[in-house]
């Protein structure tokens, strides 16, 4: 299935039901069985709810709400739901489980401002644009007295930190999708939750004070979000074993990979605005969070002096000083302020920013860097700041909340990452983001299916195996050594006259029988990713896998004596790291190389899944339910694409298929046991569990009994829990 092409969009104002006409009909109905209503898809791709007037069999007459008639074939036509399902709170109650079924559920609960739903296991979150009514203290009472079982953020936390106790198992809260999507928020939602249940120490507030310096220094205004989140977050919460909160560990990715964006943003402010500074009430919200992380006001100053050289090296101007158009940085205030802030010599810096050390074989040169080439070394220097300053930070903040050395307790960790992207035009960017969302999709699928499988084969019931599809054959794709992706990748890069189109025709040279993979004309190529099919186009693809940043610029900041040099501590580290690929030839000798993106992003998502492997997963998925981010407008043909991309559809319908919910035959017999009305003969845990399921006629094929547990389809074990309630 290819990802759509963009569909009109309808608006809705909330409540108003446009797709549900409740004219009465049942005067037409010939039979009990005959469908009423049925979804049509109009030639613009908009799925329109459509009273059926005649049926032949292979054709149907249908009007559509706006008054239209139309003769349709059949089979163009998918089941609709009775009305009586209208905005159920699963996707799995729905009788048909349609994409249109699915979208006009989802839509139906938004305009009501219901917009969360659960998909079976998965909780789908569709972002209001708008303050909605269902945060704040009472709700979060609420919830933690079970006096209200709606979907909801809360109710995945709670379930966490009740999963986490019972179990002692650690949890995780992943959340993904779009940009947009309301991600971010939705992790606050959930510390706020797990800060409302384990506080009492203080900590806490501690630990949602790091969301404004986060974003303060992480986030940055795109086209598609205003305070767009330029890294990736995993934020472990710990407990002790009273399941009060005794600390916490954050983690981030910031990845050379987005900061372009932001760097422009900050250098198009010509140092006259820094992102918050104008805002005056935000500054000091960031400034008060600041202190409360213990971060010292001399650290403070320090972090606006690093932010300063930031902003005044966008400022540098080059000059032409040779007949070859080599540049040399010109001597002015932007130069003088840079040197002074991060505590250099200010020919250092000329230097630096001017001319690249090179040693070929075994002699050392100086070359001279063209305008192009000093402008990048420039911007180089500037993003790797940045993000020393921004990991600094993080590592500051981690120190404030740390657990202490005893970690007795267990953690709930929050991950809050990019979900697939799938646009006209996707680069090196969208390669990495789809690689890591193949293996959280892996990590999800292990998780539902797979395991449940298992567990269905081990307990010995009839259970016909579920096909689901595996991803590791796109995995291996990416990972597989040497002909893999981003081992050919890796080693084009490194090779002096690889160029994009070098790199693409290798691809198609080594990978054309990987089934996941297909030739595209010129210097592109596609992947089949569980979510669809993408097409990257290799252009940059070397250059941005290649890490910019020079060593002559590494060896500058780690030699610079400003304020905080610690902050540059994290670049020694980086050059210690076994080198894979440099700016410089092979010739260069393994010291002056440096590990590349893609295998840094590798390493590092390799350490996230396997923290995650240790926990039992929530998945929450975010949606985005328009571009323009309005609260008044749903876009059928957006959410779709974005809920096959999450396999929400899926994974409805494998759940629905199996027997999700089961206990053992111990605690099934002790649970519901007293409610027997008449005594079993055999007081054996099965047998009481049998006459239980007789007694409350709960039908054969709505149950399985396995060697050590019974197994239920969903819905099964509400008569006995309500019953069991009201004895
Ligand atoms: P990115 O990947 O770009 O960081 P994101 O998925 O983290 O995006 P958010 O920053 O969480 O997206 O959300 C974008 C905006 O949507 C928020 O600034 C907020 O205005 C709105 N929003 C999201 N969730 C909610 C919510 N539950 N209630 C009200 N507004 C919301
Ligand atoms: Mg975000």
């Amino acid at each position: 299935d290819s990802v759509p092409l963009a569909f009109p969009s309808i608006s809705m104002s909330s409540g108003e039901r446009r797709w549900s006409d409740t004219t009465p009909y049942a005067s037409k109905k010939s039979s009990l069985f005959q469908k009423l209503q049925s979804w049509f898809q109009l030639p613009n791709g908009h799925w329109e709810l459509g009273k059926i007037i005649t049926s032949s069999g292979t054709e149907s007459v249908i009007s559509l709400p706006d008054g239209q008639v139309l003769k349709v074939k059949e089979e163009s036509l998918v089941q609709a739901n009775p009305d009586i399902l209208d905005g159920v709170d699963d996707l799995m109650q729905l009788s048909y489980l349609n994409e249109p079924s699915v979208l006009y559920n989802l839509h139906y609960r938004y305009c009501q401002n219901m917009i969360y739903t659960k998909a079976g296991p998965v909780l789908v979150a569709i972002n209001p644009f708008k303050t909605v009514p269902l945060y704040g203290n009472d709700y979060i009472e609420a919830y933690k007295r079970k006096a209200i079982e709606s979907p909801h953020v809360y109710a995945i936390a709670d379930t966490a930190i009740r999963e986490m106790i019972r179990d002692e198992v650690n949890q995780s809260i992943i959340i993904s999708g779009e940009s947009g999507a309301g991600k971010t928020e939705t992790a606050k939602i959930a510390m706020q939750y797990l800060a409302a249940l384990g506080g009492g120490s203080g900590i806490e507030y501690e630990i949602l004070k790091t969301n404004p310096i986060l974003e303060a220094f992480g986030n940055a205004k795109t086209l598609r979000n205003n305070n767009s989140s330029r890294f990736g977050k995993l934020i472990e919460i710990h407990f002790s074993e009273t399941g009060k909160i005794s600390g916490a560990n954050i983690q981030t990715w910031k990845l050379n990979l987005r900061n372009a964006e932001d760097y422009k943003y900050l250098r198009q402010s010509n140092c006259y605005s820094i992102a918050g500074v104008n805002d005056a009430e935000e500054f000091r919200i960031v400034m008060e969070a600041l202190d409360v992380v213990h971060i010292s006001k001399g650290d403070q100053e320090s972090v606006f002096a690093m932010l300063a050289a930031v902003l005044w090296l966008g400022n540098i101007s080059f000059a032409v000083i040779d007949n070859d158009n080599h540049v040399q940085a010109v001597e002015d205030e932007g130069l003088f302020n840079v040197a002074k802030l991060i505590g250099c010599d200010i020919e250092d810096l000329q230097l630096t920013l001017s001319t690249r050390k090179m040693k070929v074989r075994n002699d050392k040169i100086v070359q001279k860097l063209t305008l192009t080439q000093a402008m990048d070394a420039r911007d180089a220097l500037a993003k790797s700041i940045y993000s020393c300053l921004f990991d600094w930070l993080v590592e500051q903040i981690n120190r404030s909340l740390a657990v202490g050395k005893r970690r007795t307790g267990r953690s709930i960790s929050i991950l809050d990452i990019y979900g697939f992207e799938s646009f006209n035009r996707n680069s090196f960017e969208q390669f990495c983001i789809n690689y890591a969302n193949e293996r959280l999709q892996q990590h999800f699928n292990r998780h539902l299916f797979k395991l449940e499988q298992e567990e269905y084969i081990q307990d010995g019931i009839d259970w016909a195996k579920v096909e689901f599809e595996d991803n590791q054959d796109c995995l291996n794709l990416f990972e597989k050594k040497p002909l893999g992706l981003l081992s050919l990748l890796d080693e084009e890069s490194t090779f002096p006259n690889g160029t994009d189109l070098t790199f693409a025709n290798k691809l198609k040279q080594h990978l054309s029988s990987n089934s996941c993979f297909k030739e595209e004309r010129d210097q592109a190529f596609t992947v089949c990713h569980y979510a669809g099919e993408v097409s990257y186009d290799t252009k940059g693809f070397l250059e941005k896998n290649r890490d910019l940043l020079h060593l002559d610029s590494i060896q500058l900041l780690s030699s610079c004596t400003c304020h905080l040099p610690q902050i540059f501590a994290s670049l020694m580290l980086t050059q210690s790291e076994k080198p894979i690929v440099g700016p410089l030839h092979k010739s260069g000798g393994a010291d002056s190389q440096k590990l590349s993106v893609g295998t840094k992003f590798k390493g590092q998502l390799f350490q996230l899944m396997q923290r995650l492997e240790s926990t039992t997963p929530h998945f929450i998925r975010c949606i985005k339910p328009n571009n323009l981010q309005s609260p008044e407008s749903y876009e059928q043909g957006l959410v779709l694409q974005q809920l096959r991309c999450c396999g929400v559809l899926e994974v409805v319908r494998i759940s629905r298929s199996g027997f999700p919910t089961r206990m053992s035959h111990q605690k099934f017999a002790r649970r519901y046991g007293f409610l027997l009305l008449e005594s079993v003969a055999s007081q054996d845990p099965l047998s009481v569990s049998v006459a239980i399921l007789h007694q409350f006629n709960i039908l054969p094929e709505m149950y399985q009994v396995g060697y050590t547990k019974l197994f239920f389809r969903t819905g099964q074990i509400g008569v006995l829990e309500d019953t069991r309630n009201r004895t």
